[in-house]
C-alpha cells in the first residue's frame, strides 16, 4: 500500500507507464488490473481512501513493497478518468426538450374504447 500524492515519484511512475505497453482493465469500483503487453504478466492494483488521503495496492513485486510502480500509476490515470465519469454522472440533471423535440415528439391521444350497445343502441 502506498499513498497517491503527486510529485517527482508519481511522474517517474507515470513516465515508466507510458514507456512499458501497459493494458489497464477496470474490474469493479477501485478494482483495476494492469496488463504488461510485453511480458504478458497482469497485475492487480486496488485504491483506497482513508482520512481523505488516497492509497493505491499493486500485486507486483514493486509494489508488494510499498513502492509507487507504473501499474498503480497507470491505473492511477484510468481511474481519475472512471472518477470524472461518476461524478459528472451523478451531477447530471435531465435536459430539458428542445423546441425542436417538442414539436416532433408524439402527442399521447387516448382513444375511448368504442361505446357498449345494448340490442343495437348505444348506451
Ligand atoms: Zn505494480
Amino acid at each position: 500500500m502506498v499513498e497517491i500524492t503527486h510529485g517527482a515519484k508519481m511522474d517517474a511512475a507515470i513516465q515508466r507507464a507510458k514507456e512499458a505497453r501497459l493494458v489497464v482493465r477496470v474490474e469493479g469500483f477501485r478494482e483495476y488490473s494492469v496488463e504488461n503487453r510485453q511480458t504478458g504478466v497482469r497485475y492487480a492494483v486496488t485504491f483506497s481512501v482513508a482520512a481523505g488521503r488516497k492509497f493505491g495496492a499493486c500485486s507486483c513485486a514493486a509494489g508488494e513493497r510499498g513502492m509507487l510502480c507504473k501499474h498503480i500509476a497507470a491505473a492511477a490515470a484510468r481511474h481519475l478518468v472512471a472518477a470524472a465519469e461518476i461524478a459528472a454522472a451523478q451531477t447530471a440533471a435531465p435536459t430539458p426538450p428542445t423546441a425542436r423535440e417538442m414539436d416532433t415528439a408524439p402527442v399521447f391521444k387516448p382513444t375511448l374504447p368504442p361505446a357498449p350497445k345494448f340490442r343495437g343502441v348505444e348506451l
